[in-house]
């Protein structure tokens, strides 16, 4: 499941982003970190490994995927609280295939800044300890500076971590890796138990997605995660006015990953996880079977009890079904920004974002009626988001040795919901023409 391996040397690391409050919590002083200590964030003199997995990717199976350039350096116990600390874009391994193990200083800032916001969302998601600047030039469609982040995780074990076990033959491989993924997240379950908390730990996560308007854009099952943390900040982007189709990424031609499909993607890939595990719920393979599908039926009910639940917060603790899918065919049918609907909601009046004001004010008047709580509104529905073209522009500019637009961004995104003088422009939608033609990429 791993091969021992070290990283790429990197000619002259310079440090673009360090997250001190993190740091601390893991034990490591900021300050060595900031010097003597930066080679360690670039794993300079660390053995560590390179893990193995499989995944379908965009539902097609690829057997052997795998850290082709990332490395799991090791395990902080931080407080009880055992996490991983894992580089990415630290040079080849035995798992690179094509790839030449790099990254780029743009997509590793975009994880870092992306992850950071979602942390500060309350979303499960692994975390951004530091991006470092390789010094090396990285080949894309273009030259770019090359870059290595540092992030840390409860773990890295995946869907594809089980896929690969299981393609191994070797059933006492899969079950040591159900053990040690038992003992690390979810301590004194049965495999079935614990197949069922997966499936809970996803319902809910991708419901607080759906709920902010997070688009991860490659849920391959090598991306999604046991501990239930979002993972792997790819074409990933929140969604600017709302409609379930809304795709960003290159990509995805066919929208396999849109919003709206998020839900069922999560369910089909908890499928193949049951496939994977299935020697583990019972020796004769009927039962298994049985007992995998009324698990994974589960799935269904938890997200729209989840998702449901979040939509009522956002509305105040008030609304039905009828009121929350009336909210979003206006929102749909107007081109109405997401984020902003409900932040004007929240602390203001959304009227004026919607175009057909009679609907708007039949909707608003059918809610005010139900005596929403707007103190509480404010806890749930955020200020400010990743915005595309804030990301963007942040990044570009980082690119091209400016980190300030960066910070900024990062200063706003990790206070969301409070809103703050001086921040406007990180509450205003994307113009226009930035939305229409908006594309992300892997980042690889
Ligand atoms: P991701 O899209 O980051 O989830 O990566 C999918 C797979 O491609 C993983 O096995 C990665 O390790 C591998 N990969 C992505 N980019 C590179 C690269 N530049 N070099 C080597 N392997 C890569
Ligand atoms: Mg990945």
């Amino acid at each position: 499941m791993a091969v021992a391996w070290e990283a790429a040397e990197v000619p002259s690391p310079a440090l673009l982003a360090l997250n001190e409050p993190l740091a601390r919590e893991l034990g490591l002083d900021p300050a060595w970190l900031r010097g003597d200590g930066l080679g360690f964030l670039v794993g300079s003199g660390v053995r560590g490994v390179a893990q193995a997995y499989a995944g379908h990717q965009f539902g097609g199976y690829s057997p052997r995927l795998g850290d082709g350039r990332a490395l799991l350096l090791g395990e902080i116990d931080a407080g009880g609280q055992v996490r991983d600390l894992h580089l990415k874009g630290s040079g080849r391994t035995p798992f690179a295939r094509g790839g030449d193990g790099l990254a780029a200083v743009g997509p590793m800032l975009r994880e870092y800044v992306i992850s950071e916001a979602m942390y500060a969302l309350g979303v499960p998601t692994t975390r951004s300890l530091a991006v470092v600047a390789t010094g090396a030039t990285v080949h894309r469609e273009t030259p770019l500076p090359g870059a290595v982040l540092a992030r840390v995780a409860a773990s890295h074990l995946r869907v594809g971590s089980f896929q690969y076990a299981r393609n191994t033959g070797d059933l006492d491989l899969l079950r040591r890796l159900a053990d040690h993924a038992i003992a690390r997240h979810y301590p004194g379950l049965d495999y079935l138990e614990f197949y069922r908390a997966v499936v809970r730990k996803q319902a809910a996560l991708i419901a607080q997605w759906m709920h902010i308007g997070f688009i991860h854009g490659v849920m391959n099952t090598d991306n999604m995660t046991i501990s239930g943390e979002t993972i792997d900040y790819g074409p990933c982007a929140f969604m600017e006015a709302y409609d379930p189709a809304t795709v960003y990424s290159s990509i995805d031609h066919c929208g396999r990953y849109a919003y709206g499909n998020q839900p069922g993607i999560g369910q089909w890939n908890l499928a193949r996880l049951a496939e994977a595990l299935l020697p583990l719920f019972d020796a004769d393979e009927d039962q298994a079977v049985k007992k995998a599908v009324a698990v994974l039926e589960e799935f269904e009910g938890l997200y729209l009890a989840a998702w449901h639940e979040g939509m009522r917060a956002k509305l105040g603790g008030v609304g039905d079904e009828q009121l929350v899918q009336d909210l979003l065919k206006l929102l749909h049918e107007n081109h109405v920004d997401y984020t902003s609907f409900f932040h004007h909601l929240t602390r203001g009046n959304p009227r004026d974002l919607v175009l057909d004001l009679a609907g708007a004010d039949e909707w608003l008047a059918r809610w005010r009626e139900l005596g929403p709580d707007t103190a509480a509104m404010a806890e749930v529905n955020p200020v400010y988001v990743p915005r595309n073209h804030l990301v963007e522009e942040a990044l570009a500019a980082a690119t091209g040795g400016d980190l300030g637009p960066f910070e900024r961004l990062l200063d706003a995104v990790r206070r969301p919901y409070e809103q703050r003088e001086g921040l406007d422009h990180y509450a205003e939608p994307a113009p226009r023409d930035f939305s229409e033609s908006y594309r992300t990429f892997c980042g690889t």
